[in-house]
């Protein structure tokens, strides 16, 4: 079975040629990060136009790094949601058009699945499990029962963890996105200023990471009134501490709570050092026996290997969508089973 799989949420145009559901043939990713750079975040309309005219160099570029013809192609797959509707758009058209073209099936992924299954290419998944989902948009904590069907027992209230980290990335001059040079300034740092560790105790999965930031912004702000000039290595240290912190004791909670033997963690912010790093620690020194999951870091931010992995479960599930699927920006997977997803799709 092979899937070719298409990406364009957000920022990064990605093609993909996923065998099986766990074996990566090609996966193309042409980044804008350079040209997003010098507006401090993701304008919408760059991020189409760059879409638009990487699609098909991408797609080109995936098949013939496989090696693989059109013939050989079992499905099409695409994410169609959540992300920015323009950017969206481009992968579905694209998808939908190779599929009808070549009479192939057309099968809609979520993002957010296909960032959990991007752990499907490191090792098989044992349910039910729970995934921590850390990216720019999204801060969740999911019960998976079982393959495709996801649960979301804990969000953020406000910021995702992704979010917060580009916000004060921004107050130090980092360029966007800055959550890898946040990790690398923190190495050389302590934490010295001791953030609030926002609802860590509350008897709920959800977080806030908006007090943070403005707690960050604030002490800044206020050294440079006074003339002083605070130790960035500190300062990023302290703040990623503080994220640390709040999304591993309450995953953790979860864990134990839930009783899986398998903990994933996925999304961008995933391939955050110190995090990595702590949960490992946990893991090992509290609950053994739960298998911790997570992609390598070119499988953490968006790439469409990652939605043909999640395609290849939703593909053997029958959900399928035609030449009307649209793009959904706002799309949740609150309670989605292959039945629902059939029927959003
Ligand atoms: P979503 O998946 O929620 O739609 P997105 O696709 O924009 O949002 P991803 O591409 O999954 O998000 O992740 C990008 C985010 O990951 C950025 O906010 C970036 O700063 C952050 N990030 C990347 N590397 C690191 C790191 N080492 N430490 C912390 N954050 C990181
Ligand atoms: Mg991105
Ligand atoms: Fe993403």
């Amino acid at each position: 079975e092979l899937i070719l799989a298409f990406e364009s949420s957000c920022d990064e145009t990605s093609v993909a040629v996923v065998e099986n559901g766990d074996t990566i043939l090609s996966n193309v990713i042409a980044s804008q990060i350079n040209s997003q750079k010098r507006f401090g975040g993701v304008v919408p309309e760059v991020a189409s136009r760059h879409h638009v005219e990487q699609v098909t160099i991408c797609a080109e570029e995936a098949m013939a790094q496989a090696d693989v013809t059109y013939a050989d192609l079992t499905a099409v797959a695409v994410t169609y949601g959540p992300g920015l509707v323009g950017a969206l758009l481009i992968g579905v058209s694209a998808a939908k058009a190779i599929a009808f073209a070549h009479q192939l099936p057309l099968v809609p992924v979520n993002h957010m699945a296909g960032h959990i299954y991007a752990a499907r290419l490191v090792k098989p998944l044992t349910y039910p499990l729970l995934a921590l989902l850390v990216s720019g948009g999204h801060t969740e904590i999911v019960y998976m029962r079982a393959a495709g069907e996801f649960e979301i027992i804990g969000d953020t209230r406000d910021d995702a963890a992704g979010e917060a980290f580009d916000k004060v990335g921004r107050v130090l001059n980092l360029a966007y996105p800055a959550g890898k040079k946040i990790d690398d300034l923190a190495k050389q740092g302590t934490d010295t200023f001791n953030f609030p560790r926002a609802m860590i105790k509350d008897d709920n999965y959800d977080f806030s990471f908006s007090g943070l930031k403005s707690a960050f912004i604030n002490t800044v702000h206020n050294a440079e009134q006074r003339g002083e000039e605070l130790a960035r290595a500190d300062l990023a240290a302290s703040f990623q501490a503080s994220v640390i912190d709040v999304i591993v004791t309450k995953t953790m909670r979860a864990v134990r709570e839930y009783g899986v033997n398998q903990l994933v963690m996925a999304g961008g912010v995933a391939a955050n050092s110190g995090l990595r790093a702590r949960f490992q620690q946990e893991i090992a020194a509290h609950t053994p026996n739960v298998d911790f999951v997570v992609p390598p870091l070119r499988l953490c931010g968006d790439n469409g290997a990652m939605i043909g992995a999640a395609a290849h479960v939703f593909y053997n599930q029958g959900v399928r969508a035609n030449g009307q699927l649209n793009a959904k920006p706002g799309l949740s997977f609150d309670y989605m089973t292959p039945e629902r997803q059939l029927e959003l799709s």
